[in-house]
Formats: C-alpha cells, sequence, structure tokens
C-alpha cells in the first residue's frame, strides 16, 4: 500500500512536471526587433585605404586615418 502512495506521488509529480514543459513548449514571444542603429559615417584611411567609422578615425590635416601610426606614416 505505501508503494501505491509512493507511485501516485509520482505519477502526480510526473503529471504536473509534464503540464509545465506543455506550458513551456508554446511558441517563445518574437523578440523584439532590435533598434535599427543610426548610420555611420565611413571614412577611409589615406595610407592604407582602410574604411572605418569616422568615430574611430585618426584625423588629421589633410584627412582621415585608421590609426595614429599611418596618420604619421603619411606625414600628416
Ligand atoms: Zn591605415
Amino acid at each position: 500500500m505505501k508503494y501505491l502512495l509512493v507511485l501516485a506521488v509520482v505519477l502526480v509529480a510526473f503529471w504536473i512536471w509534464r503540464n509545465n514543459r506543455v506550458r513551456d513548449d508554446t511558441p517563445p514571444k518574437p523578440p523584439s526587433k532590435r533598434q535599427p542603429l543610426p548610420p555611420v559615417t565611413m571614412v577611409e584611411c589615406r595610407h592604407c585605404g582602410t574604411h572605418l567609422p569616422e568615430s574611430e578615425a585618426f584625423v588629421g590635416r589633410h584627412g582621415s586615418y585608421c590609426s595614429d601610426e599611418h596618420r604619421r606614416l603619411q606625414g600628416d
């Protein structure tokens, strides 16, 4: 009789677990659309031609560069 009670408890626990799983299987909400990134102005390194965002560029007197080294190498 004791085993029957244990079996009943296990069955109830399994039934609850299954019900929770079924609920979890409902398709998740579609992820909210990401905000589109603001347009980034791209500039070209005058030394090597690499394109990079203007905010990351090293600006010399004659133009933009991908690194301070290239700005220096270009004599700018
Ligand atoms: Zn460069």
